[in-house]
């Protein structure tokens, strides 16, 4: 655990939160500021900085639980759609770093604008793109 971690405080039972899910791994909570109703946050209790760097194992773990959670949204909360949405850094929007999965209910008209703006390219850009990801 790391003391500094508000995440690694909230799984370990230091910090309150809404849980709707927990087992020796993860922790499943409602995020204190939700974009939709039923908003929830999916993490594993072992601090890892980002879904880049977690363990294999225990990242498998995680989107079962938040798939499992989203399950539940359309199920028990009623929600049409759902969002899963892992930020990696500051620069994509990570403002607390410990590795969490956001699993966002969706309903209709709900107002939420969570679409990519599309970006003109050229065929030749996308080619170089490709060959850069493909080594
Ligand atoms: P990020 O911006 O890192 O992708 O997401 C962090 C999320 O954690 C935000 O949606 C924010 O509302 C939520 N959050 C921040 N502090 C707390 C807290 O103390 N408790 C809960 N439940 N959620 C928090
Ligand atoms: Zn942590």
């Amino acid at each position: 655990m790391d003391n500094d971690c508000l995440f690694c405080k909230i799984a370990n039972g230091y910090l309150p939160s809404h849980k709707v899910y927990e087992d020796d791994i993860c922790i499943a909570f409602l995020d204190v500021n939700p974009t939709s109703k039923g908003h929830t946050l999916v993490l594993p209790k072992k601090h890892t900085l980002n879904y880049l760097t977690c363990e294999k194992n225990i990242l498998n773990h995680v989107l079962d639980v938040a798939q499992a959670v989203g399950q539940n949204m359309i199920t028990n909360l009623g929600a049409s759609g759902i969002n899963i949405i892992s930020n990696v850094g500051k620069d994509a929007g990570q403002s607390v770093m410990h590795f969490h999965v956001h699993v966002i209910p969706r309903y209709s008209s709900d107002g939420l604008n969570l679409s990519f703006k599309p970006k003109q390219i050229t065929d030749g850009e996308l080619l170089k793109i490709c060959d850069s990801l493909k080594k």
